[in-house]
């Protein structure tokens, strides 16, 4: 069970400014939610703090049954996917894609093992031997992706990933994303997501429940039909 709940969370920065307001929200395991709202309204902010990124000021986060306030990113059981996926540029896709693995010190056949399958979730197994400069921007991205799940992790947090793509690139990927998030619970996969967006059709098309903030606070948590329904 990988839900991810936070209670009256808090952020205030160094500079005393308070961006979160005491949220609560709870994702379901399995569940895609996608975070919206303008421009500087902490959904960056709130992704950071799950992702333990950013310390929290106040309240509390639990990644499954897991208190986390106090756990370094990679005690989380998070990967996150940012917009700026900087791949390591003398590494091929392959050794992109099991650096973190290696650093986890997990043995070479599973490590092969666990690259050959996101590979395949992402369709980038011809890719494998190319290095980052001989991939396309989509190309890239879906390396990115696939260098989240491949740690097999609980929780997926995607930050505006598709924001540096194209109008078609990232209707293409909008695609591939939903159906990965599908396939990865069809196989009985951890696949809750935290995705923020400021694009509406992504939220529109992608999110099982929308969370929608302002100014620091949440100001509606529903699915997509009743939040976008005509009065
Ligand atoms: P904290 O330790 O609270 O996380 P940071 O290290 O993130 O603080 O912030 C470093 C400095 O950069 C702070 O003084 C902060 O005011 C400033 N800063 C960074 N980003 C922003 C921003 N988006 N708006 C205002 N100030 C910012
Ligand atoms: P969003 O992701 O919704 O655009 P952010 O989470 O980046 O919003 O920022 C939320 C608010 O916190 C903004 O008002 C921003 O200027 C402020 N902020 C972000 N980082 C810092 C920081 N390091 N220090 C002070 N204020 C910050």
């Amino acid at each position: 069970m990988a839900n991810v709940t936070l209670e009256k969370v808090t952020k205030v920065y160094s500079n005393g400014f308070e961006a979160v307001h005491g949220i609560d929200l709870e994702i379901k395991d399995g569940e895609f939610m996608v975070m919206v709202g303008p421009s500087g309204c902490a959904k960056s902010t709130t992704l950071r703090m799950l992702a333990g990124l950013e310390s929290i000021s106040g309240g509390k986060i639990h990644i499954g049954q897991t208190p986390v306030n106090n756990l370094a990113p990679k005690d989380r059981g998070i990967a996150m996917v940012f917009q700026n996926y900087a791949l390591y540029p003398h590494m091929t896709v392959r050794e992109n894609l099991g650096f973190g693995l290696k650093l986890a010190r997990l043995d070479k056949a599973t490590i092969d093992q666990y690259v050959n399958e996101a590979a395949e979730l992402l369709e980038i197994t011809p890719l494998l031997d190319r290095l980052p400069r001989q991939l396309s921007g989509g190309q890239a991205q879906r390396v990115a992706v696939g260098r989240a799940i491949v740690k097999k992790p609980s929780v997926f947090l995607f930050d505006e990933p598709l924001s540096n793509l194209d109008a078609k690139l990232r209707a293409s990927m909008r695609v591939r994303i939903s159906d990965l998030h599908k396939r990865l619970k069809d196989s009985n996969q951890s696949a809750t997501t935290v995705y923020v967006t400021h694009d509406q059709t992504e939220a529109m098309t992608m999110g099982d429940r929308i969370c929608v903030m302002k100014d620091g606070h949440i100001m509606q948590v529903d699915t997509p039909a009743n939040l976008y329904k005509s009065p």
